[in-house]
């Protein structure tokens, strides 16, 4: 080795050593200035309301949530107002389902993740554990409808506050345990209802690909008309792959969502009608978004258990009309 050579190699060793201190501190200040050191509540902001459930759930009277995507709003192609903008800005601390769901805000909340801590819920979720869409390349990202998967997303959040306010990690900490509580009752109730269908009607057929992990967990298959996400439209073809299988395996309802326009279930049934089948529309479900605020079904619980009920009752299978603890309105 030439002199120059070993002070090449000797100056190489320094940069990196410098880059790596540098690094150190930049987390380190990254770190302290990602804690909270205001009153209580702090301000949490949420994309969908199943998200903000569960800061709401986990942060108890610490932190006060706000969702921006409401009641019957399709994630997938919603594009946030100034409003929006300006809720989640003022927030002390942000979640997101991720996963794509959120497709238009992803530039907006890069942007705010680099003042203040944004985190995607299913950030822990293995690639293993994700359903993977081979014709785009993404993996779906409707994973609240496994309630097992969606306890993950606990996790994420209970972490994530700890992080941001140390001092209460211990309330986030409990408040997680008996949330994640609740949702192992919901989760023990899906597959205990689901379990009731008769085996030839275990068919889901609903107006986008939405229920890909309630298939999955609760051994269901599903068809939807559209695919993973509502932003490229159905065709014909779609529609007439789908209308073959009602026909042919006497599929006897087929579900509405309450966020996706219900143009492409009706031609399903008319479809079906013209072929000599009758389907009935087996009731609305909710996707992607939970029911009105304020109602049980505008609660993460509230929503599934509808589904699950919903589900259930029109394809053969035994459940309350109330849903798991008779709370449920209007189900038939
Ligand atoms: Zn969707």
């Amino acid at each position: 080795m030439t002199t120059t050579a070993r002070q090449l190699d000797h100056n190489g060793k320094l940069a990196t050593l410098l880059a790596a201190t540098l690094l150190t501190l930049i987390m380190l200040t990254g770190i302290s200035r990602a804690e909270y050191k205001g009153g209580y509540p702090y301000k949490i902001g949420a994309t969908v309301g199943m998200v903000g459930d569960i800061a709401k759930a986990v942060a108890g009277d610490k932190g006060e949530v706000t969702f921006v995507i409401g009641a019957g709003v399709d994630p997938h192609v919603y594009n946030p107002t100034r409003s929006d903008v300006a809720t989640l800005l003022r927030s002390d601390i942000i979640f997101y389902a991720g996963l794509l769901l959120e497709g238009q805000m992803a530039d907006v909340l890069a942007k705010i993740a680099r003042k203040r801590p944004v985190h995607a819920v299913t950030e822990l979720l293995q690639p293993e554990y994700l359903i993977h869409d081979p014709a785009t390349g993404h993996s779906d990202p409707h994973v609240w409808m496994d309630v097992s998967g969606w306890m993950k997303a606990v996790e994420v959040v209970a972490q994530a506050l700890a992080e941001f306010d140390p001092p209460s990690s211990a309330v986030y900490r409990e408040n997680a345990a008996a949330y994640l509580e609740q949702l192992k009752t919901l989760n023990d109730y899906a597959r205990r209802a689901m379990a009731s269908i008769p085996d030839e009607q275990r068919v889901l057929v609903t107006a986008h690909d939405a229920f890909g992990y309630m298939g999955r967990a609760y051994e269901i298959e599903v068809m939807g008309i559209q695919g993973l996400s509502t932003e490229s439209e159905a065709g014909l073809k779609d529609i007439n792959r789908i209308v073959d299988d009602l026909v042919r395996r006497k599929i006897p309802a087929v579900f509405v969502e309450s966020s996706v326009s219900d143009k492409n279930v009706k031609a399903l049934i008319e479809g079906a009608g013209s072929r000599g089948h009758k389907v009935m529309i087996g009731g609305e479900l909710f996707s992607d978004a939970m029911g009105p605020s304020g109602t049980y079904e505008g609660s993460y619980i509230g929503m599934i258990d509808h589904n699950v009920t919903v589900i259930v009752r029109a394809l053969g299978g035994e459940a309350p009309p109330g849903g798991m603890q008779g709370k449920l309105r209007g189900i038939h």
